[in-house]
């Protein structure tokens, strides 16, 4: 059996269209720009190109962005003024500040300084309180990009045994929020975890969100299983040159799972998308107005 390949490229390509047309009816109905704030401090060469990547999509939805890069020596109070500005600032609907930050600065103070209500990324403590109590919250973009898919190529995930592998406040503990709330029965597996090979034999859903290449083995998968692959990773290969891999050992598990996303092409290209979504959801309902279908959870 050979898996279906979750084409998350196609599926974000689409899910920036049905943005772009409910940004142009906001424009042309309510006379509103939905707006994103991208904070960089520091010169992180990965992060300059996250930043640079969600300006451009972020306008090529016909958004407004705003970039402020801050310098690296940049102090708590002066990021946390930035934010303030942001906060009571009408124009912006949303505020992304690029993680990681420069060692001096307090992550999880700076992210819980963001008015939650434009916390697009999902990462404010009571965003995260929302979604475990199943509210409505903003919720982080990869694991609402994995959801996303797991709907639109699973269908109903009701009574399903899912396997979440990874614990972070970023993608392994939302994501398993958000699949105990389509009704799954969730394990979350970590590096701790001593029979993960047998978990992961019992599931129909299998999202690895691990940061080690190529780790969970093909023959480990149940055949038929959906698997969604969140790990990106660099290899070296024989020739000196390198590739991008995920954490699911792909060429063998596509013989085994009944769909499986590839890495690249998979979940990244999500992420991005639903920010945007996040963005257009935040400006909706910061002015009252009915949130686009299929944009939130
Ligand atoms: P993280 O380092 O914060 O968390 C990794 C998790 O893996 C931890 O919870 C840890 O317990 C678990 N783990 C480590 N070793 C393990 C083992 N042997 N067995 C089981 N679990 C183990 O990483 P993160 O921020 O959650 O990211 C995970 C991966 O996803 C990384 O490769 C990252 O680059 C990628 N990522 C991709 C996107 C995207 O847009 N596609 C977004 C965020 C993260």
């Amino acid at each position: 059996m050979t898996a279906q390949i979750i084409d998350g490229k196609a599926f974000a390509g689409t899910l920036r269209e049905r943005i772009a047309t409910h940004v142009a009816h906001l424009k042309q109905q309510h006379g509103i720009t939905p707006g994103l704030a991208v904070v960089l401090v520091g010169e992180d060469p990965a992060s300059q190109i996250y930043v640079r990547s969600k300006g451009k999509q972020t306008l090529e939805a016909g958004m407004n962005s705003y970039e402020h890069k801050l310098s690296a020596d940049t102090t708590e109070a002066e990021l946390l003024a930035l934010i303030s500005q942001l906060n009571a600032d009408p124009q912006v609907h949303g505020i992304l500040v690029q993680l990681p930050l420069p060692e001096h600065l307090n992550e999880a103070l700076v992210i819980n300084a963001i008015d939650s209500a434009k916390d697009v990324d999902g990462f404010h403590i009571s965003n995260a309180g929302l979604l475990a109590t199943g509210q409505k919250a903003m919720v982080p973009c990869t694991p609402l990009g994995c959801l996303m898919l797991l709907r639109e190529f699973c269908g109903n995930l009701s009574g399903q045994n899912a396997v979440v592998i990874g614990r972070s406040n970023i993608v392994g503990k939302p994501m398993a929020q958000l699949l105990l709330r389509d009704s799954c029965t969730v394990t979350i597996a970590h590096s701790k975890t001593r029979n993960l090979q047998e978990i992961v034999r019992g599931a129909d859903i299998v999202v690895a969100a691990v940061g080690r290449p190529l780790f969970i083995q093909g023959e480990w998968i149940k055949p038929g299983a959906t698997v969604i692959d969140v790990g990106i990773n660099r290899i070296e290969q024989g020739d000196g040159s390198t590739r991008l891999v995920g954490d699911i050992n792909f060429d063998a598990a596509k013989e085994i799972a009944g769909a499986i996303t590839p890495v690249p092409g998979g979940v990244g290209p999500m992420t991005i998308a639903c920010l945007l979504a996040n963005t257009v959801t935040a400006c909706c309902r910061m002015h009252s107005l009915p949130e686009p279908e299929g944009l939130s959870v």
